[in-house]
């Protein structure tokens, strides 16, 4: 089913993964509440993408509206759009607006910049929460060890509209170890790792706000998304979501020589 939502333009990949209920069904997962508030959930999320022209965020744009991974050279790709709305469903809740999200791996800067459309939106409260958001720090941080990357994906961004985001630091892209998370913005209501982690960093988990999620793949043959959630007293929890296969969380040299 995930693989059925190609389309010749990005609404039109976007509204098959709505029609093929690839939204719905992972927003229905998480959001705890009725059928329309779930309807209105995946709406969000596909309000959010299709504000992100796919094109501007792949090599080959021939490519740009396939529902597959590709890659984006270094060892790295940018993941399918299904995984895409994958990971913005589940981190829905905690991404409300003016609150805080590090997105670690950050790769071609796609989901960076669909977590800055959703922060942004003025329909999205879905729950209230207790945001540290303060003026002075950033909405959206992406981290990604390879620098040229970095590069490439602040171009994209610029590309599809977000310079003055990042002009006025609304979004931060950094270059640096990403298990090692970004504390100079901490703490973050939502963290998404993009890569697969042998096992989860401590750093992460301190950098997560109190009542917050974090979406990370972690294991090494066999991978897995956990949900590490905090809440309001600081307490953790992990459940176990499904099993994926992304490239690892790893070395910038290991990734390199590979
Ligand atoms: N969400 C990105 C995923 C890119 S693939 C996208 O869809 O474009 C995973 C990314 O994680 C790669 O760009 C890789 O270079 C990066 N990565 C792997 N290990 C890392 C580390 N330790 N710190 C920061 N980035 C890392």
């Amino acid at each position: 089913m995930a693989w059925a939502s190609t389309g010749s333009s990005n609404a039109e990949l976007i509204d098959n993964m709505l029609r093929n209920g690839i939204l719905g069904e992972v927003v229905g997962e998480v959001v705890d509440g009725s059928q329309s508030e779930a309807e209105a959930a995946s709406d969000r999320v596909a309000r959010a993408m299709k504000k992100v022209d796919r094109a501007n965020y792949v090599r080959d744009k021939r490519d740009a509206y396939q529902d597959s991974p590709q890659s984006i050279g270094h060892g790295a790709t940018i993941s399918a759009p299904h995984m895409h709305a994958y990971a913005a469903s589940h981190l829905l809740p905690y991404l409300p607006p003016g609150g805080r999200v590090l997105d670690v791996g950050s790769g071609s800067g796609y989901l960076s910049a669909v977590f800055y459309h959703l922060i942004n939106d003025p329909h999205g409260e879905i729950q209230s929460l207790s945001s540290p958001h303060t003026k002075s720090k950033p909405l959206v941080t992406g981290i990604e060890h390879i620098a040229q990357l970095t590069d490439w994906s602040v171009s994209n961004l610029k590309r599809d509209g977000l310079g003055e985001a990042l002009e006025t630091g609304q979004i931060d892209m950094v270059t640096g170890d990403g298990r090692l998370g970004y504390p100079p913005n901490a703490p973050y209501n939502a963290i998404h790792v993009g890569a697969a982690a042998p096992e989860l960093p401590q750093e992460l988990v301190d950098q997560l706000a109190p009542g917050g999620r974090m979406f990370i793949p972690i294991g090494t043959h066999l991978q897995n998304i956990y949900h590490i959630n905090k809440d309001e007293t600081g307490k953790v929890t992990q459940t176990e979501v499904m099993g994926v296969r992304y490239v690892p969380l790893t070395d910038r040299k290991l990734q390199e020589e590979h």
